[in-house]
């Protein structure tokens, strides 16, 4: 279907006939339940039971805790929606009535509202078939957060097991007052890469640091030194972050350790600048230890996370259209690439298009009372994914459903 109009009005249809209030209370108890990366047992189950329910037909366990649903309903187009389930070791703060009941648990990243918008958007497009012709197959992933979940579902054979998609679609909830739907055509998200690195010096006694090889010292210089490889070797067109997350060494004041652990998290959005930041610090790393005449080499050890997140231009330009039909054209625009990362484009298979966006959530209450005058300062003053007050406004439960609904629709047939 093309007329973005008309696929706005057909989504609409289809899902005039949710419960709001049956969304809220799925929502809520994925919410008071959350369940880590690889663990989302009962999540999983809860998702399984709905398309089962629906009509679809589940397979469960795909990349060990994942979920695949498939709707076949005549000739026409295989796509795919897809969410994510897993939660993070966030210890809730938000005082909801239906916070966590998981000590040090917590969606704080808003993926019980994502696997809401699923079960949702299935009931309503199995409920609707007689209107389109296609495949739908809903995808309910693992393990976003930890890493693995979508690369898991690849290995298992998704693409071999089940209709390979001819489109994929995937939203995540984002700060920013409540009903907005942000796309971006292209690069959407950027590439993340893990290192791990072991300055290997000399211990013993802090009196005597001249009998040592002081590995705080040296990682303090590599962390010092890290500082100037996006300001020094990155062009300023392009976009790079080096952070140390963790810094480890030593047990006690007066004992030199032998050794010092830094971890690394790199984001880029281009292979040329992630190749030669990641050779700038195996630099500054091998350089620092050298100079500081560690015993042995260091290690560095390189995790490769996930990749950029590159969306279909055409087909973006596309969905923004059918979304700016249902909510508006004041609700959707382009904010530019983010530095945040995702493995949802390893569920696409190569040269396959994918769209991927995003709903603000912010309660309207919360987005007023935040200091600021400017976007961007009033961004920085509610909680975003990740924090232990994240917060998501149950009223972007059915635009989120509506979103997937017609992006479904406007690449099926008539
Ligand atoms: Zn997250
Ligand atoms: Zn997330």
């Amino acid at each position: 279907m093309t007329d973005p109009a008309a696929v706005a009005r057909l989504a609409e249809d289809l899902t005039s006939g949710l419960k709001t209030g049956d969304l809220e209370d799925f929502y809520r108890d994925l919410h008071r339940h959350p369940e880590l990366a690889f663990q989302e047992h009962r999540t999983a189950a809860r998702l399984a039971a709905r398309l089962r329910a629906a009509g679809f037909e589940v397979a469960e366990g795909v990349g060990r805790t994942g979920v695949v649903g498939v709707l076949a309903n005549g000739d026409g187009p295989v796509v795919w929606l897809r969410g994510d389930m897993d939660a993070l070791p966030v210890q809730e703060a938000t005082g909801l009535p239906y916070a966590s009941t998981v000590d040090g648990v917590m969606h704080a990243c808003g993926h019980d509202v994502h696997v809401t918008w699923l079960a949702g958007a299935a009931e309503a497009l199995a409920a609707g078939r007689a209107v389109w012709s296609g495949t739908l197959v809903v995808v309910g992933q693992p393990a976003e957060e930890a890493g693995g979940g979508a690369g898991a579902m690849v290995a298992d054979g998704v693409h071999e097991r089940f209709p390979r998609p001819d489109a994929l679609f995937g939203q995540h909830v984002a700060p920013g007052l409540a009903g907005f739907f942000p796309h971006t055509p292209g690069l959407t998200m950027s590439a993340s890469d893990d290192i791990e690195v072991v300055v290997h010096g000399v211990g013993g006694h802090g009196s005597r640091p001249e009998s040592t090889v002081d590995p705080v010292v040296t990682a303090a210089y590599i962390v010092t030194r890290l500082q100037s490889v996006v300001s020094r070797e990155v062009a300023a067109k392009d976009s790079a972050v080096v952070t140390v997350g963790q810094f480890h060494a030593g047990t006690k004041s007066n004992v030199i350790p032998a050794e010092a652990r830094l971890s690394l998290n790199l984001r880029t959005q281009e292979p040329h600048v992630r190749e030669r930041v990641l050779a700038a610090i195996r630099r500054v790393v091998e350089g620092e230890c050298l100079a500081a005449g560690c015993p042995v080499p260091p290690e560095v050890l390189l995790t490769p996370g996930y990749p950029n997140t590159v969306n279909d231009a055409a087909l973006d330009e596309e969905i923004a259209a059918v979304h700016r039909q249902l909510f508006g054209d004041f609700t959707v625009f382009d904010f530019g690439p983010a530095m945040g990362s995702e493995d949802f484009s390893l569920l696409a298979p190569e040269g396959v298009p994918y769209d991927y966006w995003y709903v603000t959530s912010t309660p309207a209450a919360v987005w007023d009372a935040a200091p600021g005058e400017e976007l961007a300062e009033k961004l920085a003053n509610v909680p975003g994914n990740h924090s232990a007050l994240f917060a998501p406004d149950l009223s972007v439960l059915l635009p989120g459903v509506r979103t997937l609904v017609s992006a479904a629709l406007s690449r099926f047939t008539a």
